[in-house]
């Protein structure tokens, strides 16, 4: 049988003419993506010189991560032969305690530099499931905790985590090795670090967070997410609002080929349309902070069919991501190291990137100095003005000296990412004249004088008219 393009080009002249036609219509289809990055119809016109703060100064730089530090961690942890939280809590040389041990001796370390403002908590608790065969078995997770400024923001916390424990093939033996030098002591690692650049920064007077920052090195993670429950439930104990969490987990190589990717953060939808979850919200924000060429923004709350330590805030409503490297390998993660047919099996240090593992630390930690010096997120921000031409945004908050003022915030409703349309710096509405409510999707932050901001809150309808409008 001919094919389609063989029956087309029976002469040569047709056959090039074709082409040629072809490869003109594919260059202004190129053209039209590469040169067109707004929806022709409504660029966001006349918005693009707006006066914004600058963010706040004194970034972390890349060069102040101790990645000598990290890599002599994560050694340790992995000298520990298993981490799995079955395993023994005594033994100081194999076994999850050995990983306590040895977070708790760095975490110290860092708290003894800190003159005192790093307090570091071992919490001791019991939790039972499937892969514990139903009985309570006894598990504790590490908190550092750098505690805010700002007797405002004392119990709000931001906080990143990393699961220290770790498994192999079968994730009820203890008696397998399980180096989890990945899967999870990078992310152990990183949370490590955050709490040594953040707690240097308070104690040189050269970081002033307004809210509380906690540094979480959690177990029971393999188990079903015991330890993050666990923490959940903990900080609700101790009167905690959470302002943001950050799950680090396999965060510690990068197996793409070429140079260094980005690090994925993963980030639930929730249950409404626009998928403007607090998730989602919190995302976009690191992503604003570390930018784009650090951040791959991934809208799905974790990789497809797995989980991790976010999920447990993620569901109760809390802004919560996962940070996780570009590319994993799946031979080298949850596998008894051995070798089977040629393929090494195991989740071991040699496969490890300290260069992208001291970028995911630094982009953390930045992400964290930043948010703990915003003022808080408006509390609520509405949106009316249907059926007529003007959109209406309003909000309120509560009263804060700190704070500059409120950005305005929109994009088209097939958009991504936030574009500020109006800095608002007193008052609580702004009517945007000749902006239709139906066409873009708004939202409300603070910006404090520091130049640091809230998450964005996306507006609601006003519940009082919802339903109340006629066709
Ligand atoms: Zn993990």
């Amino acid at each position: 049988m001919k094919s389609f393009r063989t029956a087309v080009c029976e002469s040569a002249w047709k056959c090039c003419a074709l082409t040629l036609l072809t490869a003109a219509l594919l260059a202004v289809a190129t053209f039209a993506q590469e040169f067109n990055p707004n929806d022709p119809g409504e660029p966001p016109h006349g918005r693009t010189k707006l006066q914004l703060l600058p963010r706040p100064k004194g970034a972390i730089s890349r060069q102040s991560v101790d990645e000598k530090s990290m890599r002599a961690l994560i050694h340790q942890l992995v000298g520990c032969g298993t981490r799995l939280t079955i395993s023994s809590w005594t033994d100081p040389k194999r076994g999850v305690g050995c990983g306590r041990d040895q977070v708790v001796a760095r975490l110290n370390e860092i708290a003894k530099e800190s003159g005192g403002r790093l307090q570091v908590v071992v919490d001791k608790f019991e939790a039972a499931s499937k892969r514990t065969s139903g009985n309570p078995v006894p598990m504790e997770n590490i908190y550092a905790i750098l505690p805010g400024s700002d007797p405002k923001f004392a119990k709000t916390v931001f906080l990143v985590s990393g699961h220290m424990d770790s498994r192999p093939s079968d994730d009820m033996d203890p008696n397998l090795e399980a180096p989890g030098a990945d899967d999870d002591a990078s992310g152990t690692a990183v949370s490590v670090e955050c709490a040594r650049l953040l707690s240097k920064l308070a104690a040189s007077g050269q970081g002033k967070f307004r809210a509380t920052l906690l540094f979480a090195a959690v177990s029971g993670e393999e188990q079903g997410l015991l330890g993050s429950t666990h923490l959940l439930e903990w900080l609700k104990q101790q009167g905690y609002t959470v302002g943001g969490m950050l799950d680090d987990d396999i965060v510690g190589a990068d197996r793409a080929p070429g140079e260094p990717h980005r690090v994925r953060i993963f980030s639930g939808s929730g249950e409404i349309d626009d998928c403007d979850s607090p998730s989602r919200e919190l995302a976009r924000a690191i992503e604003e902070i570390d930018g784009r060429g650090a951040i791959r923004m991934i809208f799905r709350v974790d990789r497809f069919g797995r989980g991790g330590d976010h999920y447990p805030f993620y569901k109760a409503g809390i802004p919560a991501v996962r940070f996780t490297e570009p590319l994993e390998e799946y031979s080298q993660q949850h596998q008894t190291p051995r070798t089977e047919n040629g393929v090494e099996y195991g989740d071991l240090e040699k496969y490890l990137d300290f260069r992208f593992m001291g970028d995911v630390a630094r982009d953390n930690a930045e992400a964290l100095r930043q948010l703990a010096m915003s003022p808080a997120p408006p509390t609520l921000s509405t949106l009316e003005g249907a059926v007529t031409p003007n959109a209406k945004v309003s909000w309120s908050a509560e009263d804060d000296p700190d704070r500059a003022g409120f950005e305005i915030l929109w994009r088209e409703t097939t958009e991504a990412r936030w574009q500020v349309f109006e800095f608002v710096p007193a008052g609580n509405e702004a009517v945007l004249k000749g902006v239709s409510t139906d066409n873009h999707y708004f939202a409300v932050r603070a910006v404090g004088k520091n130049g640091a901001r809230s998450l964005a809150v996306p507006t609601e309808m006003d519940a009082n008219r919802r339903g109340s409008y006629s066709r």
